[in-house]
């Protein structure tokens, strides 16, 4: 049978239409464009991906259809169970007409592994394959010291990430325009299945996310520095969700602050500035990533911290789990988590630090914990984000260095605004008591405190002299 040629583009964390370099250059090659995406829940599984991510991830892809079909290109969406049934269906668009094959780098290793064996395979048939590099906004291995090295502290990394941008800008590619409609033959394939719609609370439409984007840049950026840290606040952008899955890029974000706040990205302190940091962690930890493999089987970046033998009690971390620590800014965090799918940056820090620190469970845990609620969950940023809080991370904190979560909490949430938002049980309990609202007032049915932050603090120390010199 005579197949019409097209070229195929695989969407994976890349789900949108305007700036996506794979799908704007496949529409370049002439060819009819067929887009791609395969559901792989084994694989979202294994990896720990939350439910309220994997039913965002199918309601985009849904609209992302309807999107792509305003441009006459048809998206195959797949079911499939993991990334084993990738190569026989590689296959089986090749046969039905797949020209070359177009799509993004990712970063983790299996991924890579997955996308090496389906160049391969299109190698095999002499089709061509086109990889673009857009997940990082300056690809890891790009920013490098100047003798080469990779960069293993924050500050350095930045400088050097700052200067190249300043010398080469940002460029978004635009949405393509429509193609001719064209009459395909694809194989019949089975189709991917709905969400259960846990994460209606987020919007799908790429435009309506974009003007989200450009909202935070216009009116809210400005006091992001000032309102940063406080979770009773809405002072951060809320795009985690929708940059981890790529709804947007963070070259179109950072486009945008440079268009809205042209006098105030490059100028320290001010607020675009610090958000545009953010937005540079997001790179360094895809660099470190990328540089140090062993991340991805979870082991410590800094190795002598692996010696530590944690106490793990099961008991302790159920109760971190569920909010039921006594703590109550952690409880409160924790809970916020578990409902929403989403952690204030500011409460992740400190819940981070209670687990390792205060209840000394390994941090692996946590990390782990947190992939399987977050609609954010991002490998490299969580991964990051664990070994920076338990002192075992790249330019991590110190370990000697420990949030107290009650000085914690009357700092971030002084009139415990957030605290009581999420913890009904202390609605009535007094300003002054919020951040630690024990012995409990009789009538209160709050947990108490399961452990003593002053004596974890000490056998944390302990701990981390196995393996370190006293500071
Ligand atoms: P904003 O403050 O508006 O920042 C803008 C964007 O910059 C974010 O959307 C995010 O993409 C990026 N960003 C911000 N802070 C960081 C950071 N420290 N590291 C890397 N990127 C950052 N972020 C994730 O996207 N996925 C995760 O799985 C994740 N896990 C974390 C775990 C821990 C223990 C910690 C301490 C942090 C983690 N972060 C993670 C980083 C950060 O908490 C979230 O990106 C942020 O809270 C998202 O809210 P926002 O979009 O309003 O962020």
């Amino acid at each position: 049978m005579n197949h019409t040629a097209f070229s195929l583009v695989w969407l994976r964390n890349d789900l949108r239409v305007y700036d996506n370099q794979a799908l704007f250059e496949a529409c370049q090659s002439g060819l009819p464009v067929v887009a791609l995406f395969i559901a792989t829940p084994d694989s979202w599984q294994a990896h720990s991906m939350a439910p309220i991510k994997q039913d965002f991830i199918r309601r985009r892809v849904q609209q992302l259809g309807l999107e792509l079909a305003a441009l006459n290109i048809p998206l195959l969406a797949i079911e499939g169970s993991d990334y084993a049934a990738v190569p026989e269906l590689m296959q089986q668009l090749i046969e039905a007409g797949a020209e070359a094959l177009y799509g993004h780098n990712e970063y983790e290793l299996r991924e890579r592994l997955r996308d090496r064996k389906s160049s391969d395979i299109f190698a095999r048939s002499g089709k061509a394959c086109f990889w673009f590099d857009r997940k990082a906004v300056m690809p890891p291995g790009t920013i490098l010291s100047k003798t080469g090295g990779i960069y293993q502290i924050f500050t350095p990394f930045k400088k050097t990430w700052l200067a190249r941008l300043r010398e080469v800008g940002i460029g978004c590619f635009p949405k393509p325009k429509a193609l001719a409609e064209t009459k395909l033959q694809l194989p019949e394939l089975p189709l991917m299945k709905k969400g259960d719609g846990t994460s209606l609370a987020y919007a799908v439409d790429e435009l309506l996310v974009l003007e989200q984007m450009r909202q935070f840049c216009r009116d809210k950026v400005a006091h992001y520095q000032a309102e940063r840290d406080f979770p009773a606040l809405q002072g951060t952008s809320s795009l985690s969700a929708y940059l981890a899955i790529g709804v947007v890029s963070a070259q179109q974000c950072i486009s945008r602050l440079q268009l809205e706040a042209a006098n105030d990205w490059d100028r320290e302190k001010s607020g675009a500035a610090v958000w545009l940091s953010e937005l540079v962690w997001r790179d360094f930890y895809h660099h470190i990533l990328m540089a140090f493999p062993q991340l991805i089987k979870h082991k410590a970046f800094q190795k002598d911290t692996d010696g530590i033998v944690w106490p793990n009690n099961t008991k302790l971390f159920q109760a971190w789990c569920d909010g039921q620590t006594g703590y109550p800014i952690v409880d409160a965090a924790m809970r916020q988590l578990n409902q929403t799918g989403w952690m204030h940056n500011r409460l992740r820090m400190i819940v981070a630090s209670f687990l390792v620190k205060d209840l000394h469970i390994d941090w692996r845990w946590g990390e782990q914990y947190f992939m399987s609620k977050l609609i954010d969950g991002d490998f490299a940023a969580n991964n990051g984000g664990w070994q920076w809080a338990a002192s075992t991370g790249t330019d991590a904190a110190p370990y000697f260095r420990i949030f107290n979560p009650v000085t914690q909490s009357e700092r971030f949430d002084p009139d415990g605004v957030f605290i009581k938002r999420m913890l009904p049980e202390l609605a009535d309990v007094a300003k002054k008591q919020i951040h630690w609202p024990h012995p409990l007032p009789l009538w209160s049915d709050y947990v108490k405190p399961i452990v003593d932050h002053g004596k974890a603090r000490l056998k944390t120390l302990e701990l981390f002299h196995t393996v370190k010199k006293p500071q």
